[in-house]
């Protein structure tokens, strides 16, 4: 598959060489338009900013979620079109000695057309190519937990079938589909709902039914206009207006200056610089590959990116996690075919193309402000009896350190969690125990994390280990540049 490609890029490059000797000397005019659509690699590096596109217009349709599927077979067909495409091409060049001279300017014009569609073409190929090279390789080392994505990603492709039949009002429908419906939604939501609010975001309250929440945003770009952007595109996108009530995202974006990062003077390695920007705020900077967020930190990349998806970014900074499923199929010898499902292409987390924030983002906020829920009445003189709870007494005070509540809190819901893994384990259910532990291990670090002042989310134990502080200090550990499931761009529709 791989050799396939390679020949069909030096196929396309060799046209190009041909072509453009021969386009200076006939319509040299054209010449540009033909060397702009070569395809070149996208350098990137600290300080390189990307540069801002106009978001998609929003779609007319009312959102449903659908499966996208990527594979090595999808790839391979792409290329046969490709292919054909440019044996067309080749064949009118061939052609252009034959042509009467007042027809040549339009022959070439055409061709030149031709080649900038293929140069587009060839993009999006290679985009499939890495993706299969990514997500092939990361769903064979993780098949337990991509297992449990897939069930996921089935779960919002009946939910949606369902919403599809109701919206249809189709008389056959069984009421008891509701139900189920419910019950697919909790599955999805246990899911997407995490959300790990950071300790450095301020919630304010200016008049009665007006919610601010105030986010320190420390950045080492220069580049006023780019911040002048970048916090229109927040504010803009994180502003939500619902009956009389008002929600607003506002950022206090604090310069250091490079040289007081590096007052030596020199480029940072990749990550580095994270670390040395004050603790108590989100971090903007440059340096990535592909723009994602790692821990508190923006680390934008070289390609062209829209306000909605910087916002999208945003989101995570606030502490919420993507709304999207990233599911398999095994093709056998073809390998396997990727699924991808936005859970509510609605919401901005779930499709950062064209979702939005919602009156529901900011009250998820402002209830983890609120502290624990009120004990209903009610529910105080209920006769039920706690039940107590093995984990939690078995490993209550192992170890004497003062834990901030939140913390404590994560490592006792960790500790009552392992009950379903080893329920699983019993069962024989190894592949959801393996995963459902795997969690429990995820929060218990996550705790960690808090218990030394620092949030962290992202979904690779090793990752979050790796960016804890070396001993037991309060200060920040160290970040670490990459790409993560999740975080690398849908090939061509979605960004990220
Ligand atoms: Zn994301």
């Amino acid at each position: 598959m791989e050799a396939r490609y390679q020949a069909y890029r030096q196929r396309l490059e060799r046209e190009f060489d041909k072509l453009g000797p021969r386009l200076q000397a006939e319509a040299p005019d054209l010449h540009p338009k033909l060397k702009a659509a070569t395809p070149e690699p996208v350098p990137y590096s600290y300080r390189i900013l990307p540069k801002m596109i106009a978001d998609l217009a929003p779609s007319v349709q009312p959102p449903r979620s659908t499966s996208i599927s990527y594979s090595w077979r999808r790839t391979d067909a792409l290329i046969d079109g490709a292919l054909k495409r440019l044996e067309a091409l080749e064949a009118k060049v061939d052609a252009v000695p034959g042509t009467p001279p007042e027809a040549r300017r339009a022959a070439w014009e055409q061709i030149v057309n031709d080649y900038v569609g293929l140069a587009q073409s060839h993009r999006l190929i290679n985009d499939h190519v890495q993706y299969n090279r990514l997500w092939q390789g990361e769903i064979e080392r993780h098949r337990a937990g991509y297992d449990y994505m897939t069930t996921l990603h089935d779960a919002v492709l009946e939910r949606q079938g369902i919403l599809d039949a109701i919206r249809a009002a189709d008389p056959n429908l069984d009421p008891r589909v509701h139900a189920r419906e419910q019950e697919l939604l909790r599955q999805i939501r246990q899911r997407t709902d995490v959300l790990t609010v950071p300790a450095f975001l301020r919630v304010e309250e200016p008049a009665p039914r007006r919610w601010t929440i105030r986010v320190p945003v420390y950045t080492d770009i220069d580049d006023t206009a780019f911040l002048r952007t970048f916090r229109s595109a927040v504010e803009n996108a994180w502003h939500v207006q619902d009956g009389g009530d008002e929600f607003q995202v506002v950022l206090d974006i604090r310069h250091v200056p490079s040289s007081r990062l590096y007052p030596d003077g020199r480029v940072p390695a990749h990550g580095e610089h994270i670390d040395r920007f004050p603790p108590d705020g989100a971090v903007l900077t440059t340096g990535a590959n592909t723009t994602h967020v790692l821990g508190r930190a923006i680390n934008l990349g070289p390609h062209d990116i829209a306000p909605n998806t910087l916002a999208h970014e945003f989101g995570h900074i606030l502490g919420f996690v993507d709304g999207y499923f990233r599911g398999y199929r095994d093709r056998g010898p073809e390998g396997y075919e990727v699924l991808e499902v936005l859970t509510d292409p609605s919401d901005i987390m779930s499709a950062p193309g064209i979702g939005r924030v919602q009156r529901r983002h900011f009250q998820r906020i402002l209830d983890t402000r609120r502290g624990p829920a009120r004990v209903d009445p009610g529910a105080a003189r209920s006769t039920r009896k706690e039940q107590p709870d093995p984990y939690r007494v078995k490993y209550a005070g192992a170890r004497p350190v003062p834990m901030s509540n939140r913390a404590q809190n994560r490592v006792n819901q960790a500790l009552r969690d392992l009950a379903p893994a080893a329920d699983s384990r019993k069962a024989e259910r190894h592949e959801w125990a393996c995963y459902a532990a795997q969690q429990d291990v995820e929060k218990a670090v996550k705790a960690l994390h808090l218990h030394v002042g620092q949030e962290a989310w992202g979904h690779v134990v090793a990752t979050l280990l790796v960016e804890l502080p070396p001993g037991d200090s309060a200060a920040t550990g160290p970040s670490r540049e990459g790409s993560r499931p999740g975080q690398l761009p849908y090939p061509g529709a979605l960004s990220q």
